[in-house]
């Protein structure tokens, strides 16, 4: 069965086969993706609290310290009385920003003024600079403590604004400011495994492990937006720009597949490749913040894929192996069928090959029976002839026998009767002769005497060979010579020979037909053998061709030798013609001897 046929064949089968592996890869896919997320969601979660964790300390060890300053008596005085300048005071803050490890501790009177501060004696100080519009100063007035990332105005450093309302008779006579630098959680967080980074309520990028991060925005600003932050000075001269990193899909509220494309700055990074990234968000506190870690899903979708691959191969395969099996299984099936029909086709073949031989072997019959009748027909006119003779014989032996037995001369009378009787004896052997010869054959080969048989047939054609003047020689080797024949048939076959040899030897002047049979082994020869002129080579090559005649039309029908020929080869013998050496045609007859492999295995 070709492949062709077979995938035509079996299309359905093939489309569901796909499908299965298709399936199998999504089902395997989804699983152990999902199961990869999962185990680098825990991992995240670990890592964002230990972050958070660290940004909470970094900022909460602070988180007094503003307060701390409204139980100095001369801060209380200073900011109440609201001097100019509180030289003294800004000498302590110097001291206390100094031990503390902060960027800057100032003190704002109650209009939001700075009237002390720890850099007062450097260029870029804040003394005497208005910040009442900064929220943490906003948030102090009305009693809250302030929290604020911010960029700040003078030196446009980064930092976190703590402040506390100094309060004197339950009024708000000021404001206490400390400013937290992060650089040092930062540097930290730079050499950490994933990266992480913090972004305030804005939506801005306020501290990163990646450098090139910060200031960036989750997601991009419209014109107002970004006008409104550009005018609060809050990232003083930083550019905000947009990130690039889309979500791919989100898991949860707190969980997403990012598609990350590292900046620049972070390309030198180990962290730096770009790819799919699992970003899980924390919000810090009550600071409106958000902490984000970003764990790298590649490997992990990467090994799903790589499973889903390998079970769709696996299913694949399986399935392959199934086609594999149905193939042969319906190529053996096939085979079978066409093994089968093979049979019946030989069967019938033979059944048909024994029809037509029965049909030729009746037919063959029939010509032979047609062949003899033929003959039978160019024999009466001789055997009229035969009976003439011994008839007038007879007539005048009777009428000469009523004389003498008148005359009273009996003996004669009775020699005569006796001469009519052997005389009627002769005649009906001759015409037994021709009953037994017209009679049909039995089919059976049987067991002929060479001699007798062709003792009857000279009998038959002894007034033609008579007629013709023709000498004739029989030549038998032994008298008890038998072959494995029919002996009506061989008889048949010696008659027409001798015919044909008969009607060859006419023409000669002294017309002779010879007869000869021996013994070879097994086999029996008999030649019959005339002087005529011979077979000339067309008529040579087609002699046994059914109703191939020389002869002049009625003279012959050209079935004799072609009948010969099956009846000797019938019996399992050979007849050949041939030109003699001595001139004349020789035709020789190869038998089987009669019991010759009953005397051999005997
Ligand atoms: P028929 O005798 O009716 O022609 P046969 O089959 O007996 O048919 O012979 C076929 C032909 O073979 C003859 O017509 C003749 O030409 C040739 N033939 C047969 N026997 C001899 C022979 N002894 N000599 C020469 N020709 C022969």
């Amino acid at each position: 069965m070709s492949v062709i046929r077979f995938f035509r064949q079996n299309g359905w089968l093939l489309v569901g086969m796909a499908l299965l592996v298709a399936c199998t890869a999504l089902a395997v896919w989804q699983v152990a993706s999902q199961r990869g997320l999962d185990a680098l969601r825990q991992a995240g979660q670990h890592r964002l609290e230990l972050y958070a964790a660290s940004l909470d300390r970094a900022i909460g060890q602070y988180a007094y310290l503003p307060a701390t300053l409204e139980l100095e008596r001369d801060v209380l005085d200073l900011v109440a009385q609201e001097q100019p300048l509180g030289a003294g005071v800004s000498r302590r803050l110097e001291r206390l920003n100094l031990r503390a490890g902060t960027r800057s501790i100032y003190l704002l009177d109650r209009h939001g003024r700075v009237v002390a501060t720890s850099n007062w004696n450097r260029p870029d100080s804040y003394m005497g600079e208005d910040l009442s519009y900064r929220p943490y100063f906003l948030a102090a007035r009305q009693r809250k403590p302030g929290r604020f990332f911010g960029i700040g105005s003078t030196r446009g450093e980064s930092g976190y604004y703590l402040s506390s309302p100094i309060m004197s008779d339950g009024e708000l006579a000021g404001v206490a400011v400390v400013k937290v630098g992060l650089d040092r959680l930062e540097q930290s967080w730079a050499t950490v495994e994933v990266p992480v980074m913090v972004t305030d309520r804005n939506g801005v990028v306020i501290l990163s492990s990646v450098p090139g991060w910060k200031f960036g925005t989750r997601l991009p600003l419209d014109a107002a937006q970004y006008n409104a932050l550009r005018d609060s000075q809050q990232y003083g001269a930083e550019t905000l720009r947009p990130l690039r990193m889309p979500v791919q899909s989100a898991l949860d509220d707190a969980a997403a597949l990012l598609q990350v494309s590292m900046p620049q700055e972070g390309a030198g990074d180990i962290r730096s490749a770009d790819g799919v990234f699992l970003a899980q968000d924390a919000a810090f506190g009550d600071t409106g913040w958000t902490l984000t870690v970003l764990s790298p899903a590649a490997p992990v979708l990467f090994l799903a894929r790589v499973q889903a691959a390998l079970a769709a191969l696996a299913v694949a395969c399986l399935c392959i192996l199934l086609v594999i099996w149905r193939m042969r299984r319906r190529q053996l099936q096939d085979r079978l069928e066409a093994r089968e029909a093979l049979q019946r086709a030989h069967d019938e073949l033979e059944r048909k090959v024994e029809e037509r031989t029965r049909t030729l072997k009746e037919a063959q019959d029939e010509l032979v029976h047609a062949g003899k009748l033929a003959m039978i027909g160019q024999l009466s006119t001789g055997l009229a002839h035969e009976l003439n003779q011994p008839l007038t014989a007879l007539r005048t032996l009777a009428g000469n026998t009523v004389k003498f037995m008148a005359r009273g001369e009996l003996g004669t009378a009775q020699d005569n009767l006796e001469r009519i009787g052997t005389l009627v004896d002769g005649m009906g052997a001759l015409t037994g002769q021709l009953k037994q010869f017209a009679r049909k054959s039995s089919g059976t080969p049987g067991e002929a005497s060479v001699g007798r048989a062709i003792e009857h047939a000279l009998l038959l054609l002894d007034q033609r060979l008579r007629q013709a003047g023709a000498q004739v020689r029989v030549t038998l080797e032994d008298d008890a010579l038998a072959v494995r024949c029919d002996p009506n048939r061989l008889e048949q076959v010696l008659i027409n020979l001798v015919a044909n040899a008969l009607d060859a030897a006419a023409a000669a002047p002294a017309p002779m037909v010879a007869l000869n049979a021996c013994r070879r082994g097994r086999q029996c020869i008999i030649a019959v053998r005339d002087n005529g002129l011979g077979l000339p080579e067309p008529v040579r090559e087609r002699l046994f061709e059914p109703f191939f005649t020389t002869k002049d039309a009625g003279a012959g029908l050209g079935l004799g030798l072609a009948i010969s020929m099956g009846i000797i080869r019938d019996s399992g013998g050979t007849l050949e013609g041939a030109n003699h050496t001595d001139g004349g045609a020789v035709f020789t007859i190869h038998l089987p001897v009669a019991g010759a492999e009953t005397c051999i295995e005997a």
